[in-house]
């Protein structure tokens, strides 16, 4: 899903770019029959060796052996990142770019990832009973306002999760150990939301003392 994406918007700038308008901006090219010539921007010399194709949207230069594409060119001459490049041409060919959390927040491996934490957050709402007098003790009064729940020291969630959801999902939701142990046992469980009021991650506290 997140490469489909990807690959559709770098199709789309290669479409909307011509790789010599790009190289243009950075040394003078001469047409010559399809293709175009210049002295390489990457190496120095005084004729041009530096053939650049509109077509194969690539570069090739006989005398230092550099080629690529538009975002290779890019990287290259402005020493960034392939991201930095992409965003670069994208704003160049108009392409509006997806927010990359974005993507991944909506594709069907993170949402079930989020329905994973969510039904984890329910488990452990189920569960505060069992820490209730830890909770009075420590005048913890809004467990309910905060979502507060408990991990009892048993495996049941994971058993319930497996019901539904892939081992690979479970495994990525961080919850679980290698082994399919939980990762938090006997713990008051409190959740983390992101800016849209999903669940994202759990902290957990020890209320037995063993441990932090
Ligand atoms: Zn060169």
């Amino acid at each position: 899903m997140i490469n489909n994406e990807f690959n559709n918007i770098i199709t789309e700038i290669k479409n909307r770019i011509l790789l010599s308008d790009i190289i243009k901006r950075d040394i003078k090219l001469i047409r010559k029959g399809r293709e175009y010539i210049g002295v390489c921007p990457f190496h120095v010399e005084k004729t041009g060796s530096f053939f650049v194709s509109d077509e194969k949207c690539s570069f090739h230069c006989f005398g230092c052996g550099i080629s690529g594409n538009v975002f290779t060119y890019v990287m290259r001459k402005d020493g960034i990142t392939f991201y930095q490049a992409l965003k670069k041409l994208a704003n160049f060919a108009n392409v509006k770019l997806p927010d990359i959390e974005d993507i991944k927040r909506n594709s069907s491996e993170y949402n079930n990832i989020y329905k994973i934490l969510n039904t984890a957050l329910k488990y452990y709402i189920s569960n505060i009973d069992i820490a209730m007098d830890y909770c009075n003790n420590r005048n913890i009064t809004n467990t309910k306002e905060f979502y507060l729940g408990f991990v009892p020291n048993n495996n049941d969630l994971y058993k319930l999760l497996i019901k539904n959801y892939s081992k690979d999902d479970i495994n990525k939701s961080g919850l679980f150990l290698s082994n399919n142990y939980p990762r938090f046992r006997n713990r008051l469980m409190f959740p983390i939301f992101d800016n849209k009021n999903r669940v994202i991650a759990f902290g957990g506290r020890s209320i037995n003392g063993e441990d932090p």
